[in-house]
């Protein structure tokens, strides 16, 4: 079993509306809103409205409609931002290696520029 989820996590108080965030798009499944410490021209994170600590959790106990859903708002927040067609990266950090900061499953999708490679 992974670690406990932790209600108090700042992206479940987001999601609670307990603290403010710069939304760019919410389904039923998931909510974007921009990161407030941009790495990037474009970095939005996409957080599922359901409590999952991170990737491994999400994939092994989310519904598949939740984990589709929950993709489609990450396409979607991206069309949105209008980087499809100069294209972005989508990024997932998990456990003590990745730097994982806030405990609530995330991508980050950044874009709007050129990106690199992705260790550089
Ligand atoms: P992680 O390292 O967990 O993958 O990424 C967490 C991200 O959340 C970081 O990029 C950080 O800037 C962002 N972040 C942390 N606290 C807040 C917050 O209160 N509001 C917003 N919008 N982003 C946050």
């Amino acid at each position: 079993m992974g670690q406990a989820y932790d209600p108090s996590n700042v992206f479940a108080r987001i999601l609670r509306g307990e603290i403010p965030a710069q939304k760019v798009y919410e389904s039923a499944y998931a909510l974007a809103f921009h990161d407030i410490t941009p790495a990037a021209a474009t970095h939005v994170l996409v957080i599922p409205k359901e409590a999952h600590v991170s990737l491994v959790d999400f994939v092994a106990n989310a519904s598949p409609a939740t984990i589709q859903g929950f993709f489609q708002a990450v396409t979607e927040t991206a069309r949105l931002m209008g980087v499809e067609e100069s294209g972005y990266r989508i990024l997932a950090n998990h456990g003590p290696n990745s730097g994982q900061e806030v405990p609530h499953f995330h991508v980050h999708i950044v874009g709007g520029q050129p990106l690199g490679p992705l260790l550089a």
